[in-house]
């Protein structure tokens, strides 16, 4: 990968805060846009817009056109079986709330059981504690190891007659393990539990094949994979998706609608309440497109040598801790640096033009578990380079020496 002409792509690369180049290493919490996805944005409202589905004019079609064929390129990237399994939402969070939602109100009753993980952003536990408040339900916890791996035998104890769901994610936000989801995902079949996989922080760094996993569902942003922000997608199996009932009311999800009686519109309109962001998916698709054609392969085999490269210099740091340390690991590297505050080390990167996330990443639950308030998180992309790790690095190196 030429990483010069790549960074050519995204504009906001070339800046510079307080005088300084800018390192951009928050890409967990989102990445930066190629000039392709803005322009996509921008042309289309400029010479397509008008709203989808229905309207006999030109420019309706031609706008449902591109919304749909987005719709397909969604489909391909994450090789679901057909486009009535692709639920165009908000995002990760919304895909998870209308799950918790649709699934709670179809397939759980008082008693029933889900499991999470200790690892689980705040995203995948708070809709199932609301359902829990609605419902009942009971949420059981897959442990973990020290260094960031979740316990199968343990995993295995979790199952009883009375679970019905399993939701984790592929990869953690804030140690970078990548869950082994096929296996995780045969377990629970074989007590016939689906799983819904969290895939934030996966979609954007390896290919997915939601097929090859069986993940029953799917979720994940458009942001963090390059695309813009408020589109995300829930992928779910078609046979899942048919028993579930809606999740919002209003237009484009409705056949037929009297006061007496509304009858619903077929997959996967059932789940669309509302004009969908159809200038947002047509970004998304057009990102999806970008880095298809760098390749998700290219892409995961450089980015895991850039974290492997970032993870032996800080580990030369004195004072130096790494939380998530389980090999092939995600371009995520959390860490605290002797006593210093993760606070003032991510405020006073960010003076030197570094840009990482400090705090407890919205995983609260996994902080208590590491015994840890917050961690400064260093998070990379494809677009990252050698000399941005180093610049980390002393970076880190002199604020040490500070304090
Ligand atoms: N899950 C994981 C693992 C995440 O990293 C994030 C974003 N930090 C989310 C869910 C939530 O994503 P969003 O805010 O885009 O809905």
């Amino acid at each position: 990968m030429n990483i010069t002409k790549i960074r050519e792509d995204f504009p906001i690369l070339g800046r510079t805060v307080y005088g300084r180049p800018l390192v951009y290493l928050d890409n967990a919490a989102t990445t930066q846009k190629p000039r392709c996805v803005v322009d996509a944005i921008t042309e289309e409202y400029y010479s397509v817009n008008a709203n989808v589905h229905r309207g006999v004019h030109f420019l309706s079609q031609q706008a449902t056109e591109l919304h749909e064929a987005a719709r397909e390129t969604v489909r391909r990237f994450i090789n679901a079986r057909s486009t009535n399994e692709i639920v165009f939402t908000r995002g990760t969070t919304e895909s998870i709330n209308l799950l918790a939602s649709s699934f709670g109100e179809a397939c759980m009753t008082e008693g029933d059981e889900i499991i999470v993980s200790t690892m689980e952003h705040h995203s995948n536990i708070v809709p199932w504690q609301l359902l829990r408040e609605r419902r009942g339900i009971v949420i059981r916890v897959i442990p973990m190891s020290d260094d960031g791996r979740l316990l199968p035998d343990e995993y295995e104890r979790l199952f009883n007659e009375r679970t019905r769901l399993v939701c984790v994610a592929h990869v953690s936000n804030v140690l970078g393990t990548v869950n082994p989801v096929r296996q995780m995902i045969a377990t629970a079949h074989a007590h016939g539990v689906p799983v819904l996989v969290d895939g934030a922080q996966s979609v954007p760094h390896m290919a997915v094949d939601v097929q090859a996993l069986d993940a029953d569902f799917y979720a994940f942003s458009g942001h963090k994979v390059y695309g813009p922000t408020g589109v995300g997608v829930l992928y779910g199996k078609e046979k899942w998706l048919d028993r579930l009932p809606p999740y919002q009311g209003g237009g484009e999800m409705i056949q037929h609608v009297s006061f007496e009686r509304t009858t619903f519109n077929e997959l996967p309109y059932k789940f669309e309440a509302g004009t969908p962001d159809y200038i947002g998916t047509h970004a998304l698709a057009t990102a999806l497109d970008y880095v298809s054609a760098l390749g998700m392969k290219d892409i995961e085999a450089y980015e895991h040598e850039l974290t492997r490269y970032a993870t032996e210099r800080l580990q030369a740091i004195e004072g130096m801790r790494i939380f998530g340390t389980t090999p092939d690991k995600g371009s995520v590297i959390s860490f605290l640096v002797g006593d210093i505050h993760h606070f003032d080390l991510g405020t006073l990167l960010d003076r030197l033009g570094i840009a990482v996330r400090t705090g407890h990443h919205c995983a609260q639950p996994l902080m208590e578990r590491l015994g840890i308030e917050g961690t400064v998180r260093a998070s990379f992309s494809f677009y990252n380079t050698r000399e941005e790790v180093d610049a980390l690095v002393a970076g880190i190196e002199r604020v040490r020496k500070m304090f």
